[in-house]
């Protein structure tokens, strides 16, 4: 059992799911129906005290990350987020503190820059390659694509040296055309890139309760693989497999040490025995809460539903809300459910069967529970398998792992120094 001291993670959404976007793709909008008419989706400065005292008393760590999501929270003006800082402040001791901002981008300004570099904040932007592709899904209430505003945000945090990843959705579309989104990134200069794949089914029965939403919640076992209807934006298993693929072939060949492709640097660490720092490749759920705008805490990010509701930071503390949530077997449940199609998988170490939340397809022995993306996944992993083999070792001999761009153009041999 692992028993470093990880602390709790929290990201928290203090403008809940209102946003001045209606991506076509979006999961986080519909939330706005557990919350009901009249709803001010705004966080109150007592929830935001509440939460930041809590959050810095709760961790075992000495650095203390926040992250800042939504909806858009830009949409909460810069006011609300100097009130973070002054809040944070008499409370940091010997702690450090780190913020992060996700953002579309499109409403940031030379002003949000300068106090986002000020206060070393880290952003992360939503931009999915060229224009056609970004709009595709990326849209306003009135159809208008968000292309050039997120791009203009892109260079205000470049011109202002504000240290960014950017957040690459990769739906159905967007895996026809991987060397044209990389590049267009590359192009743009930007040096940390993630891609996440757009998973999204609609509930089995319609007429089933769906708590006003219109797309499921998590995958029950017992449910029937022919009844999944996924969204036409979902992305196909494969191509998302290929997608990844030929990303890496370009990146190994060119940007290795140049361009951080974080899903690459997950498989280099799970291949070098780490503990996945991402929740969908990780051994366990669990280690991320969701706050909302009004104090309530979800067990994750993609479960905020009710059932998962955990509490209210007004009403108890960081540490006992996690407890609740480990009780309940939330987190354990990710391994504990693993069919025996993905205990047997020669790539689980990588992939730990991926987000339970979609896994709503059948193993070869036609048992349930198995990750929607599992051929994708599986192709992407077994590819790069033999690179990561090569990079390891280059690393044991003390070498960086961009030599693996030389040893690439041979037989992927490396020799000892
Ligand atoms: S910008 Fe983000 S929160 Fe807003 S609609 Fe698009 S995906 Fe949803
Ligand atoms: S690749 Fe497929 S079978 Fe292997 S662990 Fe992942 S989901 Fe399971
Ligand atoms: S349910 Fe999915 S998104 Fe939530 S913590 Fe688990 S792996 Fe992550």
């Amino acid at each position: 059992m692992d028993h470093t001291p990880h602390g709790i993670h929290v990201v928290a959404k203090p403008i809940g799911p209102v946003c001045n976007l209606a991506c076509e793709y979006c999961f986080y909008l519909e939330k706005k129906a557990l919350f009901g008419p009249g709803e001010q989706y705004r966080m109150s400065d007592e929830v935001l005290r509440a939460f930041v005292t809590n959050y810095i008393a709760s961790q075992p760590t000495p650095v203390v990350e926040f992250v800042w999501q939504g909806g858009e929270p830009t949409l909460l003006g810069l006011d609300f987020f100097k009130r973070v800082i002054a809040f944070q402040r008499p409370l940091v001791g010997l702690k450090t503190i780190n913020n992060v901002l996700q953002t579309n981008g499109t409403l940031l300004t030379d002003a949000w820059c300068l106090f986002l570099k000020k206060h070393n904040f880290m952003v992360g932007i939503s931009l999915d390659g060229p224009q056609a592709i970004h709009d595709r899904y990326r849209r306003d209430r009135k159809g208008g694509g968000s292309f050039e505003r997120a791009l203009r945000g892109l260079r205000l945090l470049q011109k202002h040296q504000v240290p960014y990843n950017v957040l690459a959705c990769v739906a159905r579309e967007t895996a026809q055309n991987p060397l044209e989104v990389y590049r267009f990134l590359k192009c743009q200069e930007v040096e940390y890139i993630q891609f996440a794949p757009i998973v999204e089914r609609l509930p089995d029965d319609p007429s089933g309760p769906s708590h006003g939403l219109r797309l499921a919640g998590p995958a029950s076992l017992g449910r029937k693989e022919d009844q999944t209807r996924i969204t036409p934006w979902t992305v196909e298993s494969e191509a998302y497999g290929d997608f990844l693929v030929a990303v890496y072939e370009e990146w190994v060949r060119h940007d290795v040490g140049k361009v951080f492709v974080m899903n690459f640097e997950w498989a280099l660490n799970a291949w070098i025995g780490n503990p996945s720092p991402v929740c969908i490749h990780a051994q366990q759920c669990g280690r991320s809460l969701v706050l909302e705008h009004n104090g309530d805490i979800y067990a994750c990010d993609h479960c905020v539903y009710p059932q998962y509701r955990l509490g209210n930071i007004l009403g108890a503390s960081l540490p006992d809300l996690a407890e609740r949530s480990r009780q309940s077997g939330f987190g354990v449940c990710k391994e504990s459910a693993l069919p025996r199609g993905c205990l047997e998988c020669d790539v689980l170490a990588a992939c730990r069967g991926g987000c339970p939340k979609q896994r709503f397809k059948k193993t070869y022995y036609g048992e349930p529970g198995l990750h929607y993306l599992c051929k994708g996944y599986k192709k992407f992993f077994r590819h790069i398998r033999k690179y990561l083999h090569a990079m390891t070792q280059l690393l044991e001999n003390g070498l960086p792992a961009s030599h693996i761009m030389d040893a690439v153009k041979g037989p992927l041999l490396i020799k000892r120094q």
